[in-house]
C-alpha cells in the first residue's frame, strides 16, 4: 500500500468516484470537500468528527448556489456516497450499525440525521488539512480537476467572498473587546455590503447557534433554510451598525414583531410586549405569552445585546 502523503491524497482528490452519466462528472463530492476545507480554514471543524452540521450545510449551499442557482444541492448525497472513496468513513448512531451497511442510496436528508453520529477523514488527511499551504493545494486540484473555466470563475469568487466575510467576522469579535459604540470604525466600512453581510449573518448565527433568542424556536431543514434571522436591534438603515452587540437572532415571527415594535427588550433582557395586544385575544398568545420571558443571550457576556441599542428600539421602535 502506498504511503499516506499528500501526493496519495492529492491523487485520490484527483480520482473520486464520481457520476458522469449527465455530461459531466457531478460537483456534490468536490463541493463537499471545498466546504471541508473551508469549515476547517475558519476553525469551526477543529477535530476530525465532521457531523452534519448547519455550518456544512451552509457552507455547501454558498457553493452550490454560486454555481448552479437552479438547481437544489442535497449535501446528504456527498455526505454519504464520499464513503466510497476509501478516505471518508462513517460512524453510524447507536442502532443503525447494522441497517446502514445495507444501505446503497439515501432517500432524504434528514435519513443522514437519524442515522449517522459523524464522519471522519484519514487520520492522516486530516492533519495535512490543517496546514494553509495544503489547503491550498487541495482546494486547486478540486477546482481545476472538475469544474469547467466558467464555474471556477464562480467558484473562486464564492471562496474570496466567504475569505473577506471571515475576516469582517474577526474584526468585529475583536471590536466586541471595545466599549459599545454607535460610531461605524472606519475599518468596517473597507468591507464591501455583500462581505458585511454574510459576515454579520453568519456570526450573530452561530452564536446564538441558530436559535430565536426570544422563543427559543429552533428549527433548520437539512437544506440549509433557518427560520432564524441575524436581526439588527438599531435598524441597519439607521445605524448601518453590524457591531455583535447590536444583533441578535430572531425566528421570523419575532424578527418581524421586533421589527414593527409589538415587542421589545427591557434593560434586564426581558420581553416587553406592547400593550396593543391582548392576553384575552387567543389569537395573540404566541405573542403575549412571552411578556417577561428571559431571552436567551450569548454565552459570553461580552458579546450580550448593547443596553444602549436595546434603549434606542425601546424609545424609537417600541409601541408603548
Ligand atoms: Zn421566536
Amino acid at each position: 500500500m502506498s504511503e499516506k502523503n499528500l501526493d496519495y491524497y492529492i491523487r485520490k482528490f484527483t480520482q473520486l468516484r464520481i457520476d458522469r452519466s449527465h455530461g459531466r462528472p457531478a460537483p456534490h463530492k468536490p463541493i463537499l470537500l471545498l466546504s471541508i476545507i473551508e469549515l476547517i480554514e475558519r476553525g469551526v471543524i477543529s477535530t476530525n468528527e465532521i457531523e452534519l452540521t448547519p455550518e456544512i450545510v451552509s457552507t455547501f449551499l454558498s457553493y452550490w448556489n454560486a454555481l448552479y442557482p437552479d438547481q437544489k444541492g442535497i449535501v446528504a448525497l456527498p455526505f454519504f456516497h464520499l464513503k466510497s472513496d476509501g478516505f471518508w468513513h462513517i460512524v453510524p448512531n447507536d442502532g443503525y450499525e447494522k441497517s446502514f451497511n445495507l444501505i446503497r442510496h439515501i432517500k432524504s436528508s434528514y435519513q443522514i440525521r437519524d442515522m449517522v453520529r459523524h464522519a471522519y477523514l484519514d487520520k492522516e488527511l486530516f492533519a495535512l488539512l490543517l496546514l494553509d499551504k495544503n489547503r491550498t493545494m487541495f482546494r486547486r486540484v478540486i477546482i481545476n480537476d472538475y469544474f469547467d473555466p466558467e464555474e471556477k470563475n464562480r467558484l473562486v469568487k464564492a471562496i474570496n467572498l466567504s475569505r473577506k466575510a471571515m475576516k469582517y467576522e474577526h474584526l468585529l469579535i475583536a471590536e466586541a473587546n471595545e466599549p459599545y459604540t454607535a460610531n461605524i470604525p472606519q475599518e468596517r466600512i473597507r468591507f464591501k455590503e455583500k462581505v458585511r453581510e454574510a459576515g454579520f449573518r453568519h456570526l450573530i448565527m452561530s452564536i446564538y447557534n441558530y436559535t430565536c433568542s426570544v422563543c427559543n424556536m429552533r428549527i433548520l431543514t437539512l437544506e440549509g433554510a433557518s427560520v432564524v434571522d441575524a436581526a439588527h436591534i438599531v435598524p441597519f438603515s439607521v445605524s448601518a451598525n453590524d457591531d455583535i452587540r447590536n444583533g441578535i437572532a430572531l425566528c421570523k415571527l419575532h424578527h418581524w414583531s421586533f421589527d414593527e415594535g409589538l415587542i421589545s427588550i427591557d434593560d434586564s433582557f426581558r420581553v416587553m410586549i406592547t400593550p396593543l395586544l391582548n392576553a384575552q385575544r387567543p389569537t395573540e398568545w404566541l405573542l403575549t405569552g412571552l411578556k417577561n420571558k428571559q431571552i436567551m443571550l450569548p454565552q459570553n457576556e461580552t458579546l450580550y445585546p448593547a443596553q444602549e441599542a436595546l434603549h434606542y428600539h425601546r424609545e424609537n421602535k417600541f409601541i408603548k
